[in-house]
């Protein structure tokens, strides 16, 4: 039974579900590049190691959730990385969002060190990893998934395994293929309602209650109305995914001319310095070509009541 876990990366994701790790009663070691961000646990009784090779040390699973390829680069591949430490026995998970073939470069360079690794991203965001309430993907040798799956248990709501390694990689691109798309429908959707002269609160009532209801939709719509743009899934991290999308896509022949449409959204947001913005952030390009802003009946008019004083 795994009693010993290092967590690298305590961004949005990662300090919910180190956090969850502490909870459950595991002996934590953690690592973030930007330091102060492992104040929170060493309080909790975490250890905090000054780099990745450092962190691997004394642990049995290696856990890690980092922007991006290039962050996974780094801190797995670069001088003192996860690699120039890890030794023969112990496991490593990334649960990053990176590229099928990243998580296969992975597992071929911790196999060299009888390394076992599976990709294990997740759906959800802040909210679901803080409350251990993650949708969990998992890929690579079955036997050590179920070595690994008792500790994933403490993170999330549901756990799928996909077979070999890049398998989990690859649905959550698919998933996140489908999370670009209603993005982007629900941006279109309320900004046409608005020029349309609709009440958005009750356009939001609909759309929570008809058949093309989602949860996704109902919470980034809210979130709209209310001008709300804090992060949970950064706007950065969206374009980021849909350029990832973009290449795994291409690379099997597969369509996704809908995909291109958000993706020129998403890179004009960014644009507008909006990409530390929550994803939904992405009607704002919209909000910007149709000159219009999409917000609920109360909002608009204490904003008004505002410019008014
Ligand atoms: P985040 O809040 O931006 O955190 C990113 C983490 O990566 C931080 O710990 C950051 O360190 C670290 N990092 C970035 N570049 C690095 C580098 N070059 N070297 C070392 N560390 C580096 O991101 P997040 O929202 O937690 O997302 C983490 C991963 O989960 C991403 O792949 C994302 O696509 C995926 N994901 C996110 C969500 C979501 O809703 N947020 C949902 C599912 C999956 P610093 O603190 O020093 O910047």
């Amino acid at each position: 039974m795994i009693k010993t876990i290092s967590y690298l990366g305590l961004g949005t994701m990662g300090s919910g579900m180190a956090s969850n790790l502490l909870k459950a009663g595991y002996k934590l070691t953690v690592w973030n590049r930007s330091v102060e961000k492992c104040e929170p646990f060493a309080r909790k009784g975490a250890r905090v190691a000054d780099s990745p090779v450092d962190a691997v040390r004394d642990a049995e699973l290696v856990m890690y959730s980092l922007s991006n390829d290039q962050a996974v680069e780094e801190v797995v591949f670069g001088a003192k990385g996860i690699l120039s430490g890890i030794r023969e026995g112990q496991i490593a998970i990334d649960m990053s969002t990176v590229l099928p073939a990243m998580s296969l470069r992975e597992q071929k360079a911790y196999a060299k060190r009888g390394v076992d690794f599976l990709d294990v991203p997740v759906f959800g965001s802040k909210q679901e990893s803080a409350d251990a309430k993650l949708w969990i993907m998992a890929a690579g040798n079955k036997a050590v998934f179920e070595k690994v799956k008792p500790v994933l248990e403490h993170l999330g709501q549901t756990i799928h395994y996909f077979g070999k390694n890049g398998n989990a990689a690859a649905m959550k691109l698919v998933g996140n293929l489908i999370v670009a798309l209603e993005l982007e429908a629900l941006a279109e959707g309320l900004v046409l309602a608005q020029k349309a002269g609709l009440d958005l609160s009750t356009v939001m009532e609909v759309v929570k209650v008809a058949d093309f209801r989602s949860p996704l939709l109902v919470s980034n719509g809210r979130n709209i109305l209310k001008r709300n743009f804090s992060p949970s899934f950064a706007l950065k991290l969206m374009l980021k995914d849909a350029d990832l999308i973009a290449k795994f896509s291409e690379s099997l022949k597969s369509p996704a001319p809908a995909l291109r449409v958000v993706q020129k959204n998403l890179e004009s947001a960014v644009a507008f310095g909006f990409g530390q913005e929550n994803a939904s952030a992405l009607i704002k390009a919209l909000e910007k070509e149709a000159g219009v802003e999409v917000r609920a009946r109360q909002a608009r008019r204490s904003t008004e009541a505002e410019q008014n004083d």
